[in-house]
């Protein structure tokens, strides 16, 4: 059977890492470091990504900040707000929670984030700096994945390693990451032939579709590690059902799922990776590293500020 890679300890791990260097922002620099978080609209999922962002960054002493505007908000007076969070002495990190409603331009909001503030990594210049392989945050889920490569002592040099998906947020800055630890990167797509192929080439595979249970045994090298970015949540009974037809805890999985209504499943398919070396759980695997990357960004861009770093 595979290792499975505990995110929830190596996320621990993390964030006790960072107590000190807070306390030294306090002691030395003088103030807590800052997180503001932005919440347009009341979109259930973003609501609960939020809370537990705010929650974290106040268990680990950080001053937090949370804007809630209205979904009907223009982006002239989104822009408004980030304008005034880019100068407000207490506020080291911003982060816009997307998606923004469909009136809101995304690109415009995520450029006027000052790149000396971009907890998430997603600005331009933090994305040039990336690709040029300079300090910069980085985009968490990515960057938490390398935390677990890194942690689990799984080397990635010289390593051929298979990203699905070419996002803005995971798979591309993902892919880049790999590349820079010296992995032979292949990026496929929507658009890849023969996807199953080129990943049972994978020593290391990272799963960022969006797609429950789409990696099967074939995509998986014997050996391989695989990294499991996808969240997906099931309300489909019968789908859930179907995945889990040959699990022997199937029954209390289904009792569990008529209680919540609902059950996470990742990009890979859960019963099918029994070939492979090591492999992330969902939940539980890189779910709670982006999370920690998140405060990594911001006591290092508030370290920084305070000239400490
Ligand atoms: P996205 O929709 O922006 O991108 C999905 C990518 O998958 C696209 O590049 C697309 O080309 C590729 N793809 C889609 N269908 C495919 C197919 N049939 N074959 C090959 N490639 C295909 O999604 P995203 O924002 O990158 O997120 C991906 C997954 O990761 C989602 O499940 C999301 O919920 C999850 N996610 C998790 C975290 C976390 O904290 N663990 C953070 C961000 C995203």
């Amino acid at each position: 059977m595979p290792t499975l890679l505990n995110g929830n300890r190596i996320r621990d791990e993390i964030l006790s890492e960072l107590k000190p260097r807070v306390e030294r922002c306090i002691h030395e620099g003088g103030r807590k470091p800052g997180l503001a978080v932005v919440l347009v609209g009341t979109n259930p999922a973003s609501q609960i990504y939020v809370r537990n962002k705010v929650k974290a960054s106040e268990a680990l002493g950080l001053h937090s900040v949370e804007f809630t505007p209205p979904a009907t908000i223009t982006t002239d007076e989104l822009l408004g707000l980030i304008g005034k969070l880019n100068y407000d002495p207490s506020v080291d990190g911003i982060l816009v929670q997307m998606p923004l409603p469909p009136q809101v331009e995304s690109r415009r909001i995520l450029e006027a984030i000052s790149p000396e503030k971009d907890a998430d990594g997603f600005h331009p210049i933090s994305v040039g700096r990336l690709v040029a392989n300079l300090p910069a945050p980085r985009a968490c889920t990515p960057a938490g994945v390398m935390e677990i490569l890194r942690r689990q002592d799984i080397t990635v040099a010289g390593k051929h390693a298979v990203v699905i998906g070419r996002s803005d947020i995971v798979g591309k800055p993902m892919a880049l990451l790999l590349l820079h630890a010296n992995a032979t990167v292949t990026i496929c797509h929507s658009k890849t032939p023969d996807l199953a192929a080129t990943c049972s080439r994978a020593d290391i595979l990272v799963a960022a579709i969006g797609r429950p249970a789409f990696v099967r045994r074939e995509f998986i090298k014997p050996g391989a590690t695989v990294i499991d970015v996808g969240i997906n949540r099931l309300a489909n009974r019968a789908e859930m059902e179907f995945i889990y037809s040959e699990a022997p805890d199937l029954k209390a999985r289904l009792e569990d799922f008529d209680r919540k209504h609902s059950a996470l499943v990742g990009d890979v398919h859960p019963l099918e990776v029994d070939a492979a070396g090591a492999v992330t759980p969902v939940p539980g695997g890189v779910g709670p590293l982006t999370i920690a990357m998140l405060m990594s960004n911001t006591v290092a861009l508030a370290e920084r500020r305070l000239n400490l770093a």
